[in-house]
């Protein structure tokens, strides 16, 4: 059968003197580090005959997971949570093969790598250049796995069906970092869907570290976040018994996140979010970003429940 598909490319036009007038390619370190608005999403549709179903062969070990839109995903239901189907017939497994401790005991500690690896600093800037242009209406994500010395990246990106972003992984693929962004509309803090699909990576064993991975989020908001599972047991718990079906989803949704809302200012949703995770004793920690993603704090509740206290990685 003869068919076409588009997909999605982050592509950029950037110089290392922050000029962005070369000629349009696919990004490279040079564009992050100097030029993060340079990089823009280039759609690009390929057609062929089909002869297998695709299963985004190719690819060695280091190769990271294959993002093709639209293939059995994890849908992600990045708005208030009551939207999407959900359902176990993603390629994910649900149920969880172990999931070996990270060597990284504490998430501060990854982060505060991540503040000095110019590589992923400077991803995570074209992700919030990306994140604050209000023509963006698809949610935009890449996975990202250490590589030696450097970096592997797969860019992943929704479509105007559906503008949020959806997984498949190769067989044996792992990655390390999982970056996505919220378009305006969006929520400031992660869903209940970012949530689930967390933990479906995790306990798909997609994880290069085990409990090692970092989720991070960018917001058209302005706020950029990231969290990492700090107790396995009691966050599997969790989502065994709220992320295994829509149904549980969606009343999962409107039990927990129902303070948090997109009408809602930052701190006001960042506080629900807090309040959320301890009335779940979640097993995860939460962090936010400065501006450009060179220091990190790990977030708490003070005791009275009404502020949060941040505290410095470094
Ligand atoms: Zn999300």
């Amino acid at each position: 059968m003869y068919s076409c598909t588009q997909s999605y490319e982050l592509r950029c036009n950037g110089r290392g003197n922050g000029a962005c007038n070369a000629s349009p390619h696919l990004v490279g370190p040079e564009c992050y580090e100097f030029s993060p608005l340079c990089i823009y999403l280039s759609p690009t549709t390929s057609c062929g005959f089909e002869d297998v179903p695709d299963e985004g062969g190719g690819g060695g070990g280091s190769s990271p997971p294959n993002p093709g839109p639209g293939n059995c995903p994890p849908p992600h239901p990045g708005g208030n949570g009551s939207g999407n189907s959900n359902g176990n017939n993603n390629n994910l497994p649900v149920i969880n093969d172990p999931v070996v401790e990270g060597e990284t005991q504490n998430p501060c500690d990854k982060l505060v790598q991540y503040e000095q690896d110019s590589y992923i600093k400077g991803q995570l800037n074209g992700f919030k250049a990306i994140a604050e242009d209000d023509n963006v209406k698809v949610e935009v994500g890449a996975v990202f796995k250490k590589n030696g010395t450097g970096w592997g990246a797969v860019p992943v990106i929704g479509t105007p069906e559906n503008p949020h972003i959806t997984f498949s992984f190769q067989p044996g693929a792992t990655i390390d970092v999982f970056v996505h962004t919220h378009f305006k509309g969006l929520m400031s803090t992660f869903s209940p869907g970012d949530l689930q699909m967390y933990h479906q990576v995790l306990s798909g064993n997609v994880s290069a570290n085990g409990t090692d991975l970092i989720f991070i989020l960018v917001t058209n908001s302005g706020t950029k976040y990231a969290f990492k599972v700090t107790d396995l047991d009691k966050f599997d718990a969790i989502a065994q018994e709220h992320f295994q079906t829509t149904d549980d989803l969606n009343a999962f949704s409107i039990d927990y996140f129902d303070n948090i809302d997109i009408e809602n200012d930052n701190n006001t949703n960042e506080l629900e979010f807090l309040k959320m995770m301890k009335k779940l004793n979640l097993g995860i920690s939460l962090f936010s970003a400065n501006g450009d993603f060179s220091q990190w704090k790990e977030l708490a509740l003070n005791e009275a429940e009404d502020d949060v206290i941040e505290n410095d990685c470094n």
